[in-house]
Formats: C-alpha cells, structure tokens, sequence
C-alpha cells in the first residue's frame, strides 16, 4: 500500500514539475506580448509559433482567425519545422468544414488523436494538407477574445500523439495570451478610429470644433507682428428647405460640395471647420486692412454662391456670415467664434439671406436680450414652470422598459412648451444651471418614490447633468440627501454627462466621478463619439455606461460608416465592461442592427416619446404586465 502512495506521488510531483517548467516558459513568451503593436505583430506572431512548436513538440503550428460572422477562418501564421517557413492568408469556409468548425467554436480545446478517423475532420484533411503532408495527430484550442471565440491555434504532429491533459491545459493557457494580444491591438485600433472621429467631421473630412480651436489656438501664436487674423461664420441659408426638396443625401451632396469649394478659396494655412449641421467657421492670418479684406471676402462669397449640380439639377446655394477680427476685437479662438455669430446673428435679424456682419462692440444689444431671458428663467424657476418629461430606456433585445431619461422642460405661460435646447446653453453660462440641475435632481428622486411606492421599484432613472454643476462642490451631498429623503437607493440613478466634461480639469473630473461610485450613484457618458475624444479618459473614468449619440445611429442601416462606428463603440463598451445604450433610435430598421450589433440598451422614438409623468403612468398602467412593461405598443403609438 505504502509503496502504491510513493508510486503515484512520483507520478504527480512529474507533472507538476513538467507543468511548472512548461509555465516558465510560458512566461518567457508572455513577456514579448506585452511590447506588441500593428507592426511588430508579424514578426511576434512568427516567432511564437516557433516557440508554440518547441513547446508542444510538434511539427506545425497554425494560427487562425475568425471573420466577425465565423464563417471564415484565416490563416495569420502557419509555420512549418520541415520547410522551417511561415506562411499566411490561407481561407478556410465554414461549408467546407462545418463539423471542425462547430468543435472548435464550442469546445476550449480539440485533441484528435488519429486525424484520419476523427468525425470533426471530416472534409479538413483534404482541405488543408499536401499530399506529402503526413500528419497523425491535431491540438487545437480556441482563442477567446472579450467577445467570444475569435480563433483557433493549432498544432499538428507527424508522430502519432496521444494528448494529455497537460498538453491541453498548456495550449489553452498560450492560447488565451494570444487573446490577450489580439484584444489589446484591436483596442489599439478601436482607439486610434475613435480619435481620428474626436477630431473630424465624419461627413466633410474638415476639422471639427474642438480641433478647430486647438489649430487656431496654435495659429494666433504664430501669427508675427501686425497680421492679423479674420473669423468667419457662415451658415448656409433655408438650408432645411433645400433638403426637403432633395432629400437627405442630396442635402449631404451640398454640404460635401460646399467643404470643397471651401477648401479650394481659403487655402493653406487658412484653417476651415464644420462645426453644426450647415454651420462652417473659417479662421485665416490676413495682412490687409479690414477694408481690403471685407472687400476680398465679398469676392469670395460670390464664388461660393455659384450653382452647383447635385444630382443632375442646378442648386443656387446662398449663405450668410459673420466676421469678426483679432486683435481687434477678440483674443482668442473662442471669442472670435462667438464674436462672428453675433454679428451674423445681428445682420440676420435685418435680412434672412445673404445677410452679412461685421462685429461691432455695439452689438452688445444682443447680450441686453439674452440678460432679459436671464431675468425670464429665474422667474420660471421661482414659479415653478419647469416640468420633467421622461423617456423610456428599453432593454434592446426584448424591448423591456427598464428605466427612464429625464429630460427638462420649461412650461412658459405665453410662449408654451420651451425645450431645453431654447435655454440650457443660457442656464448654463449665467450659472442658473446648478440651481435647475439641483431642482432636477430632487424631482428626479420624488418621482422614483413615487414610482416605488407605487411597486414599480425596479426602475432606473437617467438624468443629465452640466459639467458646471457635475463639478460643483455642494454636488455629491446634495445628491446623497436627496436620495435618503426620497428614501431611494442612489443605485438608481444614472447621471449623465457629456464628453466635454472630460476637457475640464482632468484630476477634479476623475475625484468627483470616485466620488459619486462611492456614493453608490452610476455615470453615463451622454453624446458619446461627437465630442472631445474622452474615450482615451474611458479606461481612466471609473464610469458604467456609454450613450451612443444620435446621429451615428439615424443612418445605421444603410450608412456602413455609421454601423462600422457604432460597431466599434460597442465593441469598446464590451472590452471595458460598460454598458452600451443607443439613443434616437426611430426605425425598426434600425432597432435590429443594434440587436444584431450587440447594443445593451436602448431609446428613441420609436419606442417612445418624452412624455409627461400622467402619460408615463397611463401606459405603465394599461400595458404592464407583472411589472413588466414591453415597448413599443402600437396602440399606443398610435
Ligand atoms: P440629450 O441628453 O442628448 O437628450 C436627447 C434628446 O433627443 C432629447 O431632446 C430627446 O427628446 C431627443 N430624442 C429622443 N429620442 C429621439 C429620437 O428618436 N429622435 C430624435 N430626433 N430626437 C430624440 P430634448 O429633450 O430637447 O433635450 C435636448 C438636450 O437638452 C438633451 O440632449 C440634454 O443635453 C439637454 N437637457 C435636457 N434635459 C436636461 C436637464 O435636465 N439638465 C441639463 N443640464 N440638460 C438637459
Ligand atoms: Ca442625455
Ligand atoms: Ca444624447
């Protein structure tokens, strides 16, 4: 008996070592993955099948990747001992070996003793080898990526093999470091298209806001003694008009045209953006009077206003403008913006097309208007005119309403229903904002009470909140105590805030946000792929949810740009372990792509508009079931 114990005790101490040996090795190679990028990737994988080979001892080892829809394999690295070659691009289809590819898709390793009997070779053999290729014995194991099994590594032996466990567990264990390393580079290159997207404006190809005042910023700095430099905003006129008659891609056809002709009359080191839907600001260095200037923008515009052919017809596209000069009146590239649209503002009020303005400090009669509905919303506000309307959440897969987003608006007593878009940016720049946010916040959590006591406790509530306020100091306790009044769990609450927050201080955005985890309270970022690239702050912000901004999904269905977009943040959302919610969402077209895509949540139109809470409990109470409440309801569509 004694003698049994001491036998098997030998065996086990064998294999231990033997595995902690082999895992020494491993680690070796571990350790050249972590230096890896796109053009380093070749190189590395060919030298870890030559490692995998020693390793497994074996004869050739095979690297294989699946297409997104697993009905192909392609071959990133086969490495061959006899020939001592490397070679790749090889396709392998799914119909031609379905019953190999199913194995390797459900199982983590695949150990085929005797290729020539083994029903999941079935086809493969012919398929893949020469015929002086003599193979025995076939290892695989999957390599499982974030998002599921992306491929397979693959070792071939000449020898007949019996695999052991140890064999397995060994390839399993490379395998998932080449998981490691394919997620790592795919995040690389998720990364790098979502920056590209911060800094463009994914229609014309021209610089967006953010990089336009970065550009300018560098610019006014280099501009030498007496230059100075001219802002011009234009925006095209009945531009909305223009596009009904020649529908959405007509319209795009314009805007595209209009960037071209942009960039050919206001040449290098002139700097041209888009910044809104027909919004274009033109920042040049002049060395001419203003006169002289004014004069040659004249000019220009005439050019610009020339017909152009979209789609066999002949379109008279016209534009106003705005202008405004540095030093003169402005010191940098934010005011000089705001300056130009004040006085295309100004000039619009006398003639709605081709208007045209030159800045003028008298134009503070704008800012007089603007102090006047300062006065107007602090009223509002004392008299309690505002109202939340909330539009549900859904779950995308079933349509399962499974919270809302609260979105403000202003009950004004003569001018009706104001949307947020009519005074948020105002609210925000006189710093009424905290005070409405504050009031937001505190509705926001009666009505989760409410919804509580009424054994709805399940849903979540979403609301937005500026960066102003996300970073004022009084805002985490305020949002404790209202949630211990309300007697609701911070838990269900979603703040949401925008990508610009993260362009404020940096250390201040990312203690505030480990504030509020700590407090329990869940962080959205709202507008998601249109702002100031706060994706590379996503691994840094401990937040829980990304909101996909609406204008990547109104074309998802028939735009590839905007599916490949949408794609790719979700893809992002899943490696960071966030969730993904799509927001606009109008179309059953486009409810499926996202289901097909991999979307968490969902909102829009479709399901529902923001309606008041009397609506809100009306549909929860006709139409749940068990609490359950399932969107979109046709008759209540209807
Ligand atoms: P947001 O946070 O991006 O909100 C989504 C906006 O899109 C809402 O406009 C909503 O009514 C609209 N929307 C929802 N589904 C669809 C759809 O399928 N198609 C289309 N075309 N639009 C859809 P709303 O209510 O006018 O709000 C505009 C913006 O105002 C919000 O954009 C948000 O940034 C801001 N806002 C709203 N409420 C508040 C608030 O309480 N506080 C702060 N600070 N900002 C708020
Ligand atoms: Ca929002
Ligand atoms: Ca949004």
């Amino acid at each position: 008996m004694e003698r049994l114990v001491e036998q098997s005790m030998e065996v086990v101490n064998a294999v231990l070592e033997e595995l902690h040996h082999k895992q020494q090795q491993l680690l070796f190679t571990q350790e050249k993955l972590f230096v890896l990028s796109k053009d380093t990737l070749k190189p590395v994988l060919k030298q870890t099948c030559r490692d995998i080979a020693k390793l497994m001892n074996c004869d050739r080892v095979e690297i294989w990747l699946f297409n997104e829809e697993r009905t192909e394999l392609t071959a990133e690295n086969i490495y061959d001992i006899g020939s001592q070659g490397d070679r790749s691009g090889d396709v392998l289809l799914r119909s031609e070996v379905p019953a190999y590819f199913d194995a390797i898709i459900h199982k983590r390793t695949l150990a085929i003793d005797d290729i020539a009997t083994d029903p999941a070779m079935l086809g493969l053999q012919e398929r893949l080898f020469e015929e002086n290729d003599h193979y025995h014995s076939m290892l695989d194991a999957s390599i499982v990526l974030s998002w599921g099994v992306g491929g397979v590594l693959c070792c071939l032996s000449e020898e007949k093999r019996h695999w052991k466990a140890i064999d397995k567990h060994v390839l399993a264990s490379v395998a998932d470091m080449l998981a490691f390393m394919f997620d790592r580079l795919h995040r690389l290159e998720v990364e790098e298209h979502l920056h590209a997207l911060a800094f463009t404006d994914t229609l014309t190809g021209l610089d967006n806001q953010h990089s336009f005042n970065q550009k300018v910023t560098v610019k006014l700095q280099e501009l030498y003694e007496g230059q100075r430099g001219i802002f011009l905003y234009m925006v095209l006129d009945q531009f909305t008009d223009i596009q009904g008659v020649l529908g959405h891609d007509g319209g795009e056809q314009v805007l595209l045209k209009m960037a071209k002709r942009l960039r050919i009359l206001f040449p290098d080191p002139a700097l041209i953006a888009r910044i809104g839907f027909d919004h274009f600001v033109i920042f040049s260095p002049v060395q001419l009077s203003e006169e002289k200037a004014v004069a040659g923008i004249t000019e220009i515009a005439e050019e610009i206003r020339k017909p152009m052919a979209i789609s066999g017809q002949e379109v008279y596209m016209t534009f106003s403008y705005g202008v405004s000069y540095y030093p003169d009146h402005v010191d940098n590239a934010k005011a000089g913006l705001q300056a130009a649209q004040v006085a295309l503002e100004a000039a619009r009020k006398k003639s709605s097309r081709k208007a045209r303005g030159v800045y003028q400090p008298t134009m503070h009669a704008f800012m007089k208007e603007n102090l006047l509905s300062e006065m107007n919303l602090r009223k509002g506000l004392d008299l309690g005119q505002f109202r939340l309307f909330y539009q549900p959440q859904v779950t995308c897969d079933t349509g399962e309403v499974n919270g809302f987003e609260a979105l403000i608006r202003w009950q004004h007593p003569e001018r009706g229903l104001i949307f947020p878009g009519d005074f948020i940016d105002l609210a925000e720049s006189t710093g009424l904002i905290t005070i409405i946010g504050d009031w937001v916040i505190k509705e926001a959590f009666a009505q989760l009470s409410r919804w509580q006591a009424d054994g709805k406790g399940h849903l979540t509530m979403s609301i937005n909140l500026s960066p102003r306020h996300f970073l004022h100091a009084q805002l985490p306790s305020y949002l404790l105590e209202c949630a211990k009044q309300s007697g609701v769990k911070p838990q269900k609450l979603m703040l949401e805030i925008t990508e610009n927050v993260a362009l404020e201080d940096h250390d201040a955005v990312k203690k505030r946000i480990a504030e509020l985890r700590a407090l329990g309270f869940s962080i959205a970022i709202d507008d998601f792929g249109t702002g100031y690239s706060a994706f590379i702050y996503l691994q840094h912000f401990p937040i829980q949810q990304i909101k996909i901004d609406r204008q990547f999904i109104s074309h998802l269905d028939t735009d590839a740009n905007s599916k490949a977009i949408v794609k790719t943040i979700v893809q992002l959302g899943k490696m960071l372990g966030l969730r993904t919610i799509a927001e606009g969402v109008e179309r059953t077209e486009e409810w499926h792509a996202l289901k097909e895509i991999g979307c968490d949540d969902i909102q829009g139109f479709y399901f529902s508009k923001p309606l008041p809470v009397d609506e809100i409990n009306a549909i929860l109470e006709i139409y749940q079931d068990n609490n359950k409440l399932f969107l979109p309801i046709e008759k209540v569509r209807a």
